[in-house]
């Protein structure tokens, strides 16, 4: 234990994800020796990234304006939805640029063990975004691309369940190929993108 404000800092490192108190150390130490100038342009951009970046109020990518880059671009594709767990997936799918529709950013995978159900989830949102679309710009697909792990396949299977009754909605899934257990975003861009261009009916 240290004292007082080096000890808040180390907890405050501690509590990011993929930092174990070790870690949470030493970039601790690093940031006490480190040039004020350097640690306050972090500060900065922490406060600046807190208050510039909020969500897009169709999608729920991570957006510097009310809608995202995407919802925003008329040439995108309005009739093919790809059902995402985290924005760090659109970045991936938009890199193998073999995906021209838009996007629906859940926030997350169904966890019932960590207390993550449907409610915690964009999913009550993605339904209504399916349902309100009735001016001859329907949605005519839904590409789930949630990880290829225990509970991207859980949330995978509810939303199958809950999308099979609207009329007119195919729903797919992507090609098998993925590393199973792991995350989207780590599947190299020919792999995520023949995964996407071999999607298939569910
Ligand atoms: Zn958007």
């Amino acid at each position: 234990m240290y004292e007082g404000v080096v000890q808040d800092l180390i907890d405050e490192l501690g509590r990011l994800p993929g930092v174990g108190p070790k870690s949470a150390q030493r970039i601790a130490f690093h940031l006490l020796q480190a040039d004020p100038t350097d640690v306050r342009r972090l500060a900065d951009v922490l406060i600046e990234v807190k208050a510039k970046v909020k969500f897009c109020s169709i999608c729920f990518n991570v957006s510097e304006d009310d809608q995202c880059r995407i919802c925003r671009d008329p040439r995108r594709d309005q009739s093919v939805l790809c059902v995402v767990e985290e924005y760090k997936d659109v970045v991936a799918i938009e890199r193998t640029r073999e995906f021209k529709g838009r996007y629906h950013v859940l926030g997350g995978a169904l966890d019932p063990l960590s207390g993550v159900g449907p409610d915690q989830l964009r999913i009550r949102q993605l339904l209504q975004r399916i349902g309100n679309q009735v001016d001859g710009r329907d949605v005519a697909e839904i590409i789930i691309a949630t990880d290829p792990n225990t509970e991207g396949e859980a949330t995978a299977t509810y939303l199958v369940r809950m999308l099979r009754d609207f009329p007119g909605l195919t729903v797919t899934r992507l090609a098998s190929g993925l590393p199973m257990g792991g995350d989207l975003e780590f599947a190299d861009e020919l792999t995520l993108g023949r995964a996407m261009s071999g999607r298939r009916v569910v």
